[in-house]
């Protein structure tokens, strides 16, 4: 009988302190003294081929165990891994009239300078984006435009987006649907290059391990 992946915890076994470490967990000697890993999966692996039972395995692995297990079994053996869905925040349906951002260098809006010799004060970031909005569709494409566009019968469309390229709560690449996604933008920028410089200073390979593995499961590194 398989057991059913459990969604909750990882279902690894990862090595524990062995049977003679005072106070950590031990685990159990028939299975090499390891314990249960006590992450939050992310992902169900199972196997490709049915085992002698018929069956196919499955288990459900965090992102630490999963790198392991690809790191284990090489590159040429591809489980079926079913990413669990984390809970994301509802986006708001694209459609005519939809409201959408586009991130354009050269728009630039200044805060007002501390001095006041200067010119200029900072740049602000969330300034680069321009609101724009849906004002017109064709079978496989949203078209955008300006606000003033809004409602001509014949708007003048600056940008054609392909309507694949929404599904599934995404968006095109220097575009944002919603005040929440470029605060979710705005977060990502603010905290990218602390984190790159933390992975450096970082020699924990459970925690390089869950980095990489978040990246690979993106298709951002291999
Ligand atoms: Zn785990």
């Amino acid at each position: 009988m398989l057991t059913p992946p459990d969604k909750e915890r990882c279902q690894a076994d990862v090595p524990g302190n062995g049977p003679f470490t005072l106070g950590g967990k031990i685990g159990n000697p028939k299975n090499g003294y390891r314990v249960r890993c006590e992450n939050k999966p992310t992902v169900i692996v199972s196997e490709r081929v049915p085992g002698p039972d018929g069956l196919r395995g499955s288990m459900s692995l965090c992102p630490g165990c999963h790198a392991e297990l690809l790191q284990q079994l090489g590159p040429n053996y591809a489980p079926v891994t079913v990413a669990l869905k984390e809970e994301e925040p509802a986006q708001p349906a694209i459609g005519i009239g939809a409201k959408l951002w586009r991130f354009d260098e050269n728009r630039r809006r200044y805060t007002k300078p501390e001095n006041p010799k200067d010119l200029w004060g900072k740049i602000i970031w969330r300034e680069h984006w321009e609101p724009m909005f849906v004002v017109g569709e064709t079978r496989v494409s949203w078209l955008v435009g300006y606000e003033r566009q809004m409602g001509k019968r014949e708007p003048h469309v600056s940008y054609k987006l392909p309507k694949a390229a929404f599904r599934n709560g995404e968006c095109p690449r220097d575009w944002a649907r919603s005040e929440e996604h470029l605060s979710e933008l705005a977060w990502a920028r603010e905290h990218c290059s602390k984190l790159s410089d933390a992975v450096l200073r970082c020699h924990d390979p459970r925690v390089l391990r869950a980095v990489w593995a978040a990246l690979a499961e993106r298709g951002l590194i291999k």
